[in-house]
C-alpha cells in the first residue's frame, strides 16, 4: 500500500508499505477524509520530535472500517469512523491517573505520525478499537467532522485547562486552526469579553464567528500592552496557541491574579521557554501555567460530535481549501507548511461515497 511519508528531517515523498498487521482489538481502516496538521510540520521541517525514516504522516481522519480483530465489539467493517489523533494505552498507569494524553510518557498517546505509520496510507492500524474510534454520525459533513480528531479536542482542551467561568474575560494568542477551536470553546464555556489575537483577514473573520468580541494584531504592538489597555488589569484566561517561545511573555503579562495561561502551543525549537519574572510576580502572581496535549479516546470524540451536531459550533467554516483524492494529500501538507494568507485549515476528501 502506498503512503505519504516524512523520509528523514527535511524530506517528504511517498512510500510503497506492507498493510498494517493488527491484534485481537485492533481495527484497520482505510481514509475517507484527512486533513494535515502544523504539528506534522514541526515534525518534519523543524525535526521537532527527532529523527525518522519513511514514517507515514497524519493523524487527523475520519475513515471506514476495513477489518477489525475477533474481540473488536461495537465495529464491524464498513462502519464510518472518527480516528482521533490520540490513541491511547488506556489500560496504563498514567491513563488510570487521568492523564490518557501521556501514556507510555510524555505525549505517548500520541502514536501516529510520532512513533507509529500515521493515517496518510490507503490503510492505518488503530489499537483498541473500542476505545480508540468513535462512530461518525451520518448528519455531520465530511468537512465538518474532520476537525473533530485534533482541532477542536485541542481547542476546547485549552479553554477547559484554562478553566473559564461565565462572563471572564479570555485571550487567545494565535487564531489558526487550533486558535479558533480554543475561541469556540471559550464561548461555549460561557466567557464573557473573548480576544482574538491574530492578523489574517479570514481567520480574523472565522474567530468573530466563533465569538470573538475583540480583536489585537501582534503586529501593531506589544500584545499584552493592548490587552492591559482595553482591561484595566489583564483577563482571567489565556490560551496559547501560536508563535514561538516568547508569546508565553505575552501570555503572563496579559493575566491577571487567578489568570490561568493554557498552553496548547508546540515549541518546536529551542532548549527553554521564558517566562516574564515581573509579570510573573517575581513567581508569586497567582498566575498558572497549565499544558496539555489534546485528548483522545471514543467519548471525548461522542461528545464533541455532538457539538457539532446540534449545531453549538461549525467547524466546517475552517476547510478552507479542500481538496479531492488521496493523491492530494501531499498538496494539502504543503500549503500547511506554506500557510498562504487566505489559508485555515486544509482538507482531503478521498471519497465521499466510501
Ligand atoms: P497556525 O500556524 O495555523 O496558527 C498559529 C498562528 O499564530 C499563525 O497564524 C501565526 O501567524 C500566529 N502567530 C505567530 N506569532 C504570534 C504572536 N506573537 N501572537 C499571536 N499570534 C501569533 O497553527 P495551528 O494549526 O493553529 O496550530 C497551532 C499550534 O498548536 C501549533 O504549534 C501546533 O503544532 C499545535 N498543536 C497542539 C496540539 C495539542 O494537543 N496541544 C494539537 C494540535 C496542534
Ligand atoms: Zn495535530
Amino acid at each position: 500500500m502506498k503512503g505519504f511519508a516524512m523520509k528523514k528531517i527535511g524530506e517528504v515523498g511517498w512510500v510503497e508499505k506492507d498493510e498494517p498487521k493488527y491484534g485481537p482489538y485492533d481495527a484497520i481502516v482505510k481514509p475517507i477524509a484527512l486533513a494535515p496538521c502544523t504539528s506534522d510540520i514541526h515534525t518534519v521541517w523543524e525535526g521537532a520530535v527527532g529523527e525518522r525514516t519513511d514514517m507515514i504522516l497524519g493523524h487527523e481522519a475520519l475513515g471506514v472500517i476495513d477489518k477489525v480483530g475477533s474481540e473488536v465489539k461495537d465495529f464491524k467493517p464498513g462502519d464510518k469512523v472518527i480516528v482521533p489523533a490520540i490513541t491511547p494505552d488506556w489500560y496504563s498507569d498514567a491513563a488510570l491517573r487521568g492523564f490518557s494524553s501521556q501514556t507510555g510518557g510524555a505525549l505517548g498517546g500520541w502514536k501516529f505520525s510520532n512513533f507509529k505509520d500515521g493515517v496518510f496510507g490507503e490503510k492505518f492500524h488503530v489499537n483498541v478499537a473500542d476505545w480508540n474510534l468513535a462512530h461518525l454520525p451520518p448528519e455531520l459533513s465530511l468537512e465538518a467532522a474532520v476537525m473533530i480528531p485534533d482541532m477542536l479536542t485541542t481547542g476546547f482542551m485549552g479553554a477547559e485547562n484554562a478553566k473559564i467561568e461565565i462572563g471572564a474575560k479570555v485571550a487567545v494568542l494565535g487564531i489558526g486552526p487550533v486558535g479558533l477551536g480554543a475561541i469556540a470553546g471559550a464561548e461555549l464555556r460561557g466567557a464573557g469579553q473573548i480576544f482574538a489575537v491574530g492578523t489574517r483577514p479570514k481567520c480574523i473573520e472565522v474567530a468573530k464567528a466563533y465569538g470573538a468580541t475583540d480583536i489585537v494584531s501582534y503586529k501593531d504592538g506589544n500584545t499584552a500592552d493592548q490587552i492591559l489597555e482595553a482591561t484595566g488589569d489583564g483577563v482571567d484566561a489565556v490560551i496559547v496557541a501560536g508563535g514561538g517561545a516568547d508569546i508565553l511573555v505575552d501570555a503572563v503579562n496579559a493575566a491577571r491574579a487567578g489568570s490561568v495561561v493554557s498552553n496548547i502551543n508546540y515549541f518546536g525549537t529551542g532548549d527553554t521557554l521564558p517566562i516574564p519574572r515581573e509579570g510573573w510576580g517575581v513567581g508569586m502572581a497567582d498566575i498558572d501555567i497549565a499544558t496539555g496535549l489534546c485528548p483522545g479516546g471514543r467519548v471525548r470524540m461522542e461528545r464533541i460530535a455532538e457539538i457539532v451536531k446540534y449545531g453549538r459550533m461549525d467547524p466546517a467554516l475552517m476547510a478552507t481549501h479542500v481538496f479531492h483524492g488521496f493523491d492530494k494529500v501531499e498538496d494539502a501538507l504543503m500549503l500547511m507548511k506554506d500557510k498562504p494568507r487566505d489559508l485555515i485549515k486544509p482538507v482531503v476528501i478521498i471519497d465521499e461515497n466510501l
